[in-house]
């Protein structure tokens, strides 16, 4: 079994809706170790592609996007959620990203200087829900005329459609974890067979 497998079953807190705390580890304490497998695992699946750029969304996704960014030695870059009015003039590719956990709206942007049509950008992300993040961030990508290579995700809440809404979208996905089914009433997180 995965480390991060082992730290979701022993810390993982189950919130209503199928929500899940990792905030011990991943979400707002960070174990180095869960943090090099992390790292480890997304090499050893995406080095072969000619990843140009890391791309991801603020705040929880930065974490495991950097430390693959340091094993590929490609830029990391992380969408911002916008505050206030748009910038004028069009220094920003912009996105809306509905929130799973937040149940809100943000406008999400980068800035144009740092994603280009040359860009070969693998998108990663703690969390794989609904896909609204992920498809997000593929879209920021189209905007700047860049290639998806693919989406990388931490834990993916494999009953929710995020994964089959990017494979529809034509972006192939890779999970570390993936998790068939989190029942509130008995605190129990089954795993989808071989993940
Ligand atoms: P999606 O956009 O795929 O619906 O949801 C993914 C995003 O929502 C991730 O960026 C993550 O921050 C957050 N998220 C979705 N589900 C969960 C969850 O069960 N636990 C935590 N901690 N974050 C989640």
């Amino acid at each position: 079994m995965s480390y991060l497998k082992e730290r979701i079953l022993k810390d993982g807190v189950i919130f209503p809706n199928s929500v899940l705390k990792i905030d011990s580890f991943l979400n707002q304490q960070i174990d180095p170790k869960v943090m090099e497998e992390i790292g480890r695992e997304f090499y050893d699946h995406f080095k072969a592609e000619g990843v140009t750029k890391i791309l991801t969304i603020e705040a929880s996704g930065i974490a495991p996007a950097i430390i693959l960014a340091s094993h590929l030695r490609v830029p990391m870059l992380f969408a911002k959620k916008a505050k206030g009015a748009p910038l004028k003039g069009d220094e920003v590719y912009e996105t809306k990203v509905h929130s799973y956990t937040k149940g809100t709206t943000s406008r999400v942007c980068v800035s144009k200087q740092y994603l280009e049509e040359k860009d070969r950008v693998l998108i990663i992300d703690d969390f794989l829900a609904n896909g609204e993040a992920s498809l997000g961030l593929v879209d920021l990508v189209y905007q700047a005329g860049g290639q998806v290579v693919g989406v990388g995700i931490c834990v993916e809440k494999s009953f929710q459609p995020g994964r089959r809404r990017l494979e529809e979208a034509g972006i192939a996905v890779y999970s570390l974890v993936r998790i068939k089914e989190i029942n509130s009433d008995s605190q129990e997180i089954l795993f989808e067979k071989g993940h």
